[in-house]
């Protein structure tokens, strides 16, 4: 096997052993947050002397902001800031997986903290109790950077056997999927389900419904731990939006949408207003949607491979080449929630959730500006 990293070809029987050694009283808690490339997670672990029981009992910490695209002038130093506390399914309880947000020297946020701004929001529309599931698609890349399982030269029988599939032939790299799945239980997350997608090697799990600003928190520990699944498995997990040019589906993260009203009785017309407003903000919400200004999802939206064209706004009922989808069984019950299908894969689900609750829920003199 070329394709999978040395790492994940150590011997696991070894490191058993020392996993299944006693901790005493002790607490393992590992620090995750987002770098300044605005997509990328980094970690680092510190021992408690007892188990935290709430967020509250984790104390804060700083990291060396050069070393990560995050630091302004001569003041390297940034904080973290604990904000939501997770079961680490790798060590196993009772250590932790924290979330944190990022601050700079001045405790002002970091450039690519949006969770700050994002919580504003979420804070403001509160009383519409809006919901939000993120479908995170994915692609499994080797060591040798090509999707995984891929033939070295050439490719494989073209798209149509993939999608939700069953057998060697169709699906490549279920071990990934399903850890990822049993991790994500363990972890506490609220993830939904999985599917194979159209490309070969490429998979989809979605988290969800979450409220507010749960929606960004729980998706990023969910990448977290799928990039940490797939270290154990040599293998890389990207979320490059159009991994493959020519006849591949790209990558998306479709972002599911519901308010209280939207799922109420006739909740259909609260759908149908928040895609009115949608429709005036396009290219406002384009720009939002991956973490460089819109430039990434050009090369994904097509307006082909069950996408929308990124310079028109569109919505249908059970349309899947359209910008918003109703789904078939929501516009048949005439309640339920919408489909936003631009977000790119490699977007950050603060920033999207942000411009939809900002766009369908507040009037532009009460909108949420700056990071
Ligand atoms: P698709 O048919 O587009 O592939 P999926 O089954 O993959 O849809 O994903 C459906 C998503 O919708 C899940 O993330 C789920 O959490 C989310 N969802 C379900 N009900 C609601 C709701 N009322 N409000 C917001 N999101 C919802
Ligand atoms: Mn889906
Ligand atoms: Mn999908
Ligand atoms: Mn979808």
């Amino acid at each position: 096997m070329t394709s999978v990293s040395i790492s994940s070809c150590l011997n696991k029987a070894v490191r058993e052993h020392y996993m299944s050694l006693p901790q005493g009283d002790k607490c393992q808690v590992t620090y995750i947050w987002i770098d300044g490339t605005g997509e990328g997670l980094r970690n680092k672990t510190r021992t408690l002397h007892t188990e935290p029981k709430s967020i509250l009992d984790i104390p804060e910490w700083n990291f060396d902001g050069s070393s990560t695209y995050q630091s302004e002038g001569s003041n390297s130093d940034m904080y973290l800031i604990p904000v939501r506390m997770f079961r680490d399914p790798f060590t196993l309880d009772p250590n932790k997986l924290v979330l944190c947000e990022v601050l700079k020297y001045n405790r002002i946020a970091a450039d690519t903290n949006h969770r700050m701004s994002c919580k504003k929001v979420m804070d403001q529309v509160k009383e519409h109790q809006i919901w939000f599931g993120i479908e995170q698609e994915y692609t499994l890349i080797g060591k040798d950077g090509h999707p995984f399982g891929w033939p070295q030269n050439g490719f494989p029988a073209p798209q149509g056997p993939y999608y939700c599939a069953v057998g060697t032939d169709k699906a490549i790299g279920r071990d990934i999927v399903e850890s990822h799945y049993k991790a994500c239980l363990y972890a506490g997350i609220n993830i939904f389900g999985t599917n194979a997608e159209v490309m070969p090697s490429q998979w989809e799990f979605q988290v969800g419904p979450c409220e507010g600003i749960e929606m960004g928190d729980q998706l990023w520990v969910a990448r977290f731990l799928l990039h940490r699944v797939c270290e154990d498995f040599g293998v890389v997990a990207t979320l490059d939006p159009k991994p493959m040019k020519g006849n591949w589906n790209g990558a998306g993260s479709h972002t599911n949408v519901s308010t209280k009203q939207m799922r109420e009785e006739g909740g259909l017309q609260y759908i149908e207003q928040a895609i009115k407003k949608l429709s005036k903000k396009h290219m406002e919400h384009i720009k939002m949607y991956d973490p460089h200004g819109g430039q990434d999802n050009m090369r994904r939206l097509t307006g082909r491979h069950e996408t929308s064209n990124v310079n028109e706004f569109s919505a249908g009922i059970a349309n899947r080449g359209a910008s918003i989808r109703i789904p078939l069984q929501v516009g048949q019950e005439k309640k339920g929630y919408f489909e936003d299908r631009r977000p790119a894969a490699n977007c950050d689900p603060y920033l999207v959730t942000k411009a939809i609750a900002n766009t369908c829920l507040l009037d532009d003199d009460e909108e949420v500006k700056g990071n």
